[in-house]
């Protein structure tokens, strides 16, 4: 039985000062055994986070991360800096990191290496634009997407990742996959790992659904059989989020 895992990805939301705030507002929201909690927070309020979160089960994560080790890559941030204050997650190619800072499949696969190399768990977005879906190719767009991630990604290393699949026409829209197309592209993204790897690897990797995932569509998405959990924006930055943590 794979353990689900709920993220939260604030995004470019809440100054380090309101991160104390609003995790400790969460923390009581969010207590979970069921499932491993994740918060993903803006890299400065990073250490912040981390304090806040103490004595609580939110796990704090990165929403980027370089895939070099130092060095003249001026405003990014190397993966030991992570590591060094306890950052254990961290997403990596986020459909608004692909459109706003042009970063590709093989960035997404360099960082994803990068990550493993580091004992960081990525959670590795993959997801197609509305175009894509109506013309019908959204399931080779997405193995395409995963295939390239999972370069030179050791069966074991794959083992520990998580894949988050976010339909883009969905991230923000409110208007949320219905559970049919979020299990059936999930379903789909174990059996391209199953065929990158074994079923073994297909059977241990949890893939999330993201796109306004609501304390409303929580429970359904999270009980289909190949939905692992959730990467959640606009609403885990609300007491909601408690509720779609505890959606059983
Ligand atoms: C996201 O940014 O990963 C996301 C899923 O956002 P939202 O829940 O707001 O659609």
């Amino acid at each position: 039985m794979r353990r689900k895992i709920i993220a939260g990805n604030w995004k470019m939301n809440k100054t380090p000062s309101e991160t104390v705030t609003l995790i400790n507002e969460l923390k009581p929201l969010v207590a979970t055994e069921d499932a491993d909690v994740v918060f993903c927070v803006p890299a400065i309020s990073l250490t912040t986070a981390i304090e806040a979160a103490k004595g609580s089960n939110i796990n704090i994560g990165a929403e980027n991360m370089y895939f070099e080790e130092n060095g003249a890559f001026t405003g990014e941030i190397a993966p030991n800096m992570l590591t060094d204050i306890g950052v254990k997650y961290v997403i990596i190619g986020h459909s608004e990191r692909r459109e706003y800072f042009a970063e590709t499949d093989e960035t997404v696969n360099k960082k994803v290496l990068k990550a493993f190399e580091h004992g960081i768990t990525p959670i590795v977005c993959c997801g197609e634009s509305l175009a894509q879906r109506e013309q019908g190719v959204t399931i080779d767009f997405i193995r395409t997407q995963i295939k390239i991630a999972f370069v030179n990604v050791t069966a074991e290393q794959a083992k520990t990742a998580v894949i988050a699949y976010e339909p883009i026409w969905a991230i923000g829209t409110g208007k949320v996959a219905t559970t049919e197309q979020a299990q059936e592209v999930c379903a789909a993204i174990r059996v391209c790992i199953s065929e990158i790897y074994d079923e073994a690897t297909a059977a241990a990797i949890r893939i999330q659904y993201g796109g306004s995932v609501s304390a409303a569509s929580a429970a359904e998405l999270f009980s289909q059989p190949d939905i692992d959990g959730g990467l959640v924006g606009g609403a885990s930055l609300k007491p909601d989020f408690g509720k779609i943590v505890n959606y059983k």
